[in-house]
């Protein structure tokens, strides 16, 4: 369905541009780039496809593909497709060199960085206790154990006051911008979230925000999502839960099932895939039962590659409808969780 868009010519001119740039698609996935936008989109059936509006046109029916693994996009509305670089020259109307650079800036962190993203995780964690509609949210969501709330570093940005505090603090305005904590406004990104820090090595590598009211559920700073969710105390584990979202999360550590792990979505990077696959074990694929199925869509594809690489797969199907968060709040055990795990299907 997509046309194979590369740029032969230029690299064939310029090899370590063209070296770079790989690196540079590679680093910033274009499915990624788009979420951070804001596109929305769902999988289709067969591949790693999906679709939605398209940003470069105005449009009412989806007509803008993407395909994950290819890392290209097509428009059957208005006939544009390509690969990242070309996504940005289109809709920011940069040319080839200055999309690059502009893409090279938004995906190389800056050395302060880690120290900032630090400052901002434990600024947002002492706000979590100073607001009782945060606590709420959390309560709602079926959080009890304060453990598990602190070892996670979940915090809370209501917005209007990190950058003071970070500022104040000798961050440069610039900085914050760059790294998304501001936005080009020069306001706090994060506005009434719940905050969850991304770790890579101990490092603090993005921050997930997740929206305490219904408009806009998800967001993160802009940049790679890192790995698996604490797969630094999981992959010890032979056996391995994996759910798509946070609070499914959550909720399993709070039941005991501590070997569970968070993709942050259906749609796993290279790098996820490749930690599930760095050692033999079985892995519990368990997202969510919603009603159009796109959940179990994406957990048999998942299961079907992961298959390829040696790695057993079972796949746990929830009551209709329901995500493993759901399904504890509305008064799931651990004792039944864990016949679920023992139905489930190869
Ligand atoms: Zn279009």
């Amino acid at each position: 369905m997509l046309a194979a868009f590369s740029y032969v010519g230029f690299q064939r001119e310029n090899c370590t541009v063209g070296e770079d740039v790989e690196k540079l698609k590679q680093r910033l996935p274009l499915l990624d780039y788009l979420q951070q936008q804001s596109w929305t989109a769902r999988p289709i059936a067969f591949g790693p496809e999906f679709v939605g509006l398209c940003p470069l046109h105005p449009e009412t029916r989806p007509s803008f593909y993407v395909n994950a693994c290819k890392n290209l996009f097509y428009c059957h509305g208005c006939g544009q497709g390509g690969d990242l670089i070309r996504f940005v020259q289109l809709s920011r109307h940069l040319s080839f060199r200055q999309s690059v650079a502009y893409l090279e800036q938004r995906s190389t962190v800056p050395t302060d960085s880690v120290a900032v993203l630090e400052q901002a995780a434990i600024f947002y964690q002492q706000q979590l206790e100073r607001h009782p509609e945060a606590l709420r949210y959390l309560q709602q969501r079926g959080l009890r154990d304060p453990a598990v709330i602190k070892e996670l570093r979940m915090g809370y940005a209501p917005g209007g006051s990190l950058r003071r505090h970070l500022t104040v603090q000798g961050y440069s305005f610039d900085l914050l911008q760059r790294l998304g904590l501001l936005n080009p406004q020069g306001c706090d990104a994060f506005y009434r979230r719940v905050i969850f820090p991304c770790c890579q090595g101990g490092r603090i590598v993005n921050l997930y925000g997740r929206s305490i009211a219904a408009a806009f559920a998800h967001q993160f700073l802009p940049g790679s999502k890192g790995g698996l969710f604490a797969w630094e105390s999981v992959r010890q584990f032979p056996t391995v839960i994996l759910v798509e979202g946070l609070f499914d999360l959550v909720v399993l550590w709070q039941a005991g099932f501590r070997h569970t792990t968070c993709s942050l979505g259906t749609h796993l990077n290279a790098e996820q895939f490749q930690q599930l696959c760095g050692c033999p074990r079985t892995i519990y694929l368990t997202f969510d039962g919603d009603a159009n199925g796109s959940g179990q869509q994406a957990s048999q594809q998942l299961a079907q590659r992961l298959r390829a690489q040696g790695i057993i797969t079972r796949r746990v199907i929830l009551p209709d409808g329901h995500d493993p968060n759901s399904f504890f709040v509305q008064g799931g055990d651990a004792r039944q969780f864990h016949s679920l795990l023992e139905a489930a299907q190869t």
